[in-house]
């Protein structure tokens, strides 16, 4: 039995009650570890420990904040193969993935942003002649990072790096179903070498846990990736305090292929983005305005393409795609799917389980096809977070901006198009966070991700990021003797 501890104030601990809960492997169902269940009494003492850490931690050079940072990272790329396969025991990502995705990009969001965090300046400011006036960065303080299970170490560490970098101090809650990473980023934090008390790692239920954080008096901010629904329910909470949310959210990202688009590359990229990590990533599209004239032939394609993805053994090199990340997930995506097609969708391909004996006990689900003739249906409204993409004809780009742009989601959505100026035209007009032109789901640390609408408002990566951890405290300095107020004149003679 494998069991996984948390870290609070330096100290690999059990919950307080003892109590702990199971992770389990979605691609067959069984046992993967035992964990550490967190109740609002550990939270209250990974509060008080990053706390306490905060002041000397804050005062601690920003270089060697940094090195600590990419010491973190070492650690990582030294464990890359263990961890990669804890990410996919835990969710269900194929090995190909995590190894070559994930295993990669959180030591790599720890690198930049150490990088760039030293680079971070205020601002000087031309106010009165008389006057010195700047703006300075500081750190909040005690930060929550509440992380979702689709990339959970990669998600971590783009909050631990510009949290820690900037003076910070931490409190992690992974996701449930998938924290073992992250309580193995406790245990290196304390290797490394960082100081007790400034990454804290707690697993248990977002409900208690979660929302522990996000109602403790000393923490100064939230940092939320994850549901909108969550994510508002969180800013509710955070309102009595006054309490900054950074969110990033859900989306119903839109995919527009126009008819001069290069067909290839657009089945490519749609295939791609719609269905690697079984299309559950913020940024899968799945919801694809295809221009009539080359809808046919695009069509044609895609369905041949996401017909041959491997879906199978998680631990095969060769596997595409794997299961959903629990059970329930996979159950709602199958209700949305029966929803859709009593909406009148036509099904195009996939609707079903693969019948494999290695898939048999997993919640798998073949990359799923819908031809979609209303664009009002709750299908094209609402994040399905599975591989189950909706194709909608559409006669003009301005009928395709329209339609993205009639969501309440906005993170992120596509054009392709040969002709540039018009891909720009088209980007202009939506109301989306992150747009692309001929390419979908490129999301690195050297770029701002993020989202408008309810998809959030916040930016995650790039040294934008920076922001997001720190105040600017302004400072004003009066040169003369004299403050120069408007009372100057009434003021002189009496208090000369
Ligand atoms: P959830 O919102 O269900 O969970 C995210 C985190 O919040 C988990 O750690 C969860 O804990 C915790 N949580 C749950 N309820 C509460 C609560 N009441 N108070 C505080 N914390 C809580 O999201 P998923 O993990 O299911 O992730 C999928 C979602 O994340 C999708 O909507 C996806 O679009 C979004 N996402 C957005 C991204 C973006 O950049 N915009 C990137 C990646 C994902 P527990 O697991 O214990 O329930």
């Amino acid at each position: 039995m494998s069991e996984y501890k948390m870290m609070i104030g330096g100290k690999l601990v059990d919950a307080v009650d003892g109590k702990t809960m199971d992770v389990t492997n979605p691609a067959n169902g069984e046992y993967v570890a035992t964990v550490p269940c967190a109740n609002e009494k550990d939270v209250e003492l990974a509060v008080a420990a990053a706390k306490a850490a905060f002041p000397a931690w804050k005062k601690t050079y920003i270089g060697k904040r940094a090195e600590l940072i990419f010491a973190l990272a070492d650690k990582l790329h030294e464990h890359a193969e263990e961890l990669a396969e804890l990410e996919t025991l835990c969710m269900g990502a194929p090995i190909s993935k995590t190894l070559a995705f994930d295993a990669n990009a959180a030591p790599g969001n720890l690198e930049f942003i150490a990088g760039a965090g030293r680079s971070f300046y205020g601002n000087t400011i031309s106010a009165n002649p008389n006057a010195k006036v700047m703006t300075v960065r500081e750190p909040l303080g005690v930060v929550g990072l509440i992380t979702a299970w689709n990339f959970p170490m990669t998600t971590a560490t783009s909050k631990l790096a510009p949290a820690l970098v900037t003076g910070n101090t931490v409190v992690l809650k992974p996701a449930s179903c998938a924290p073992l990473t992250c309580l193995k980023i406790g245990e290196y934090a304390k290797e490394v070498g960082f100081p007790d008390g400034v990454i804290n790692v707690l697993s248990g239920p977002g409900s208690v846990v979660g929302e522990a954080i996000v109602t403790h008096k000393d923490v100064a901010k939230i940092n939320f990736t994850g549901d909108s629904h969550v994510g508002k329910r969180i800013m509710y909470l955070a309102s009595d305090f006054v309490k900054p949310v950074a969110s990033e959210l859900g989306g119903k990202n839109a995919f527009i292929v126009l008819d001069d688009a290069n067909l290839n590359a657009a089945v490519e990229a749609g295939v791609y983005s719609a269905f690697f990590n079984s299309g559950q990533n913020c940024g899968s599209p799945s919801r694809f305005y295809i221009q009539e004239g080359i809808y046919d032939a695009f069509k044609e394609k895609f369905i041949a393409a996401a017909e041959k993805i491997t879906v199978g053994d998680t631990m095969d090199p060769k596997t595409m795609m794997g299961p959903l990340a629990y059970m329930g997930a996979r159950d709602n995506a199958e209700k949305m799917v029966e929803e859709a097609l009593a909406d009148g969708c036509r099904l195009l391909s996939g609707g079903h389980r693969p019948d494999t004996p290695e898939t048999r006990n997993g919640a798998y689900m073949l990359p799923t096809i819908l031809e979609v003739y209303d664009n009002s249906i709750h299908f094209m409204k609402e994040e399905i977070f599975a591989p189950v993409v909706g194709f909608y004809k559409v006669k003009t780009p301005e009928e395709a901006i329209e339609l993205t742009n009639d969501n309440d989601y906005g993170l992120s959505a596509s054009v392709w198009t040969e002709d540039y100026k018009k891909g720009m035209r088209v980007i202009d007009q939506l109301d989306t966070g992150t747009t692309w032109i001929n390419q979908h789901l490129e999301i690195c640390v050297e770029t701002p991700w993020g989202g408008r609408k309810q998809s959030g408002w916040t930016k995650e990566n790039s040294a934008i990021v920076l922001e997001e951890y720190t105040y600017q405290k302004h400072i004003w300095i009066c040169m003369d003797d004299t403050p120069h107020t408007f009372w100057e004149n009434f003021l002189k003679d009496i208090i000369d």
